[in-house]
């Protein structure tokens, strides 16, 4: 239970005029009962809210549409990670929650794999480490502790999971053919935190502050450049204290490009379409530079959305929602996504994010769109023209 009167007052829940401008933008209300327009409204007529009775609330992936629409300035997606933490500290969470919570307490990611596996991605390239010790063993020609102007922080998903691997890999080779002056934390580089946060666990993203804050420190870093818009978010919006300038990758690249940097030399024969991710777009409004980049492509024929920018239709893989599966099946967003993008004769499906990366991956399948379209992030276009 939820003593409301707490609540109202903590998210000022009072303003709210019941306009439905939230709970009407809401990209889950496609296929969810969340309602967030209506729990407000509950909040504010009863002393108690029942949050065991709402799992609809781990349907919320937290992109902040609601937030952006609201004409009254409340934040209705803080308010339901408020409704989560609740549920969290109380260890009323499901199972795969609870293990990704764990394994990020314990191993530093949410996916229940061995830290000294982190940099396994790097194996057989020449990055250098700006930790001191650990893989990649041959870093700079010795053993760790190089110096960089950049820090590349790689993302728990991108070095950990299979396929987005090759995200990494062809970053490597992007910076490279650029000349950037990059090295990675190599086995030392831990979750940022974002999606934690997300599912409630505030104590165990303040750990990770900590954590990484003294990382950064200890190795004198001052810029990074991100793979995954959550730790862009994160590190630019949620860490205070933070003296390191951040970039998601878009920005550094269409800078570099602009810039005559960075040169084609390759084409990219095909239809694409752009799928923005909340983290990147809604959250932090970069919508031109990752559209720039693939405009800059040669050969490369860009298709918008119809729902783009900030009407985009979430992927479903934010706020935690890789560890929780829907409370009522039914087509996920990734899967109209995927539907829209053969509608309007996309041969690709480009993003810069891991987690839109799987989803959208994950709905080419169950769609049944194999061999007709295919996911590419971003910078694996590049990769392939340069
Ligand atoms: S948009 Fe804002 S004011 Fe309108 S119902 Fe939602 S929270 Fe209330
Ligand atoms: S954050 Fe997004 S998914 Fe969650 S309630 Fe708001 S609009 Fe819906």
């Amino acid at each position: 239970m939820l003593q409301t009167r707490n609540f109202v007052q903590q998210y000022d829940l009072l303003g709210c005029i019941q306009c439905g401008r939230c709970s009407a933008g809401c990209p889950l209300s496609l296929s969810s009962p969340l309602n967030v327009r209506r729990i407000i409204y509950e909040a504010l007529v009863r002393d108690q809210l029942d949050v065991n009775q709402r799992p609809e609330i781990w349907d919320c992936t937290t992109c902040t549409t609601c937030t952006l629409r609201c004409p009254k300035g409340l934040d209705p997606a803080l308010m339901l990670i408020g409704m989560r933490r609740v549920l969290t500290e109380g260890g009323r969470i499901k199972p795969t929650v609870r293990d990704a919570l764990e394994s990020t307490f314990k191993f530093g990611n949410p996916w229940g794999r061995g830290k000294a596996k982190r940099s396994e991605w790097a194996e057989g390239l020449d990055v250098k480490n700006l930790a001191e010790a650990g893989f990649p063993p041959k870093v700079g020609g010795d053993r760790g502790g190089a110096q960089a102007e950049i820090l590349y922080f790689v993302c728990c998903t991108t070095a950990y999971d299979d396929r987005v691997q090759a995200v990494a890999r062809d970053m490597v080779k992007v910076f490279d053919k650029a000349g950037v002056d990059f090295g990675i934390m190599g086995n030392e580089e831990m979750c940022c935190g974002s999606e934690m946060r997300r599912l409630g666990e505030e104590g165990l993203f303040e750990f990770l502050v900590e954590e990484n804050l003294a990382l950064f420190q200890q190795y004198g870093i001052k810029q990074m450049v991100t793979t995954s818009p959550h730790c862009y978010n994160s590190f630019k919006n949620e860490y205070e204290g933070l003296d390191v300038e951040v970039q998601h990758y878009t920005q550094f690249l269409a800078d570099l490009i602009q810039r005559g940097k960075l040169a084609f030399s390759g084409e990219v024969n095909k239809v694409v379409t752009y799928h923005d991710p909340c983290f990147l777009g809604k959250q932090n409004q970069v919508y031109d530079e990752p559209r720039a980049i693939l405009q800059s492509v040669p050969g490369l024929q860009f298709v918008e959305f119809d729902r783009s920018r900030e009407r985009s239709l979430c992927c479903e893989g934010g706020g935690g929602r890789m560890w929780v599966e829907a409370s009522r099946p039914g087509e996920r967003l990734a899967e109209t996504r995927v539907k829209d993008a053969l509608a309007l004769g996309a041969e690709v499906i480009a993003t810069a994010c891991p987690f839109c990366m799987l989803t959208l991956e994950d709905a080419v399948k169950t769609t049944g769109a194999e061999g007709s379209i295919e996911v590419l992030d971003i910078v694996e276009l590049v990769a392939q023209a340069i």
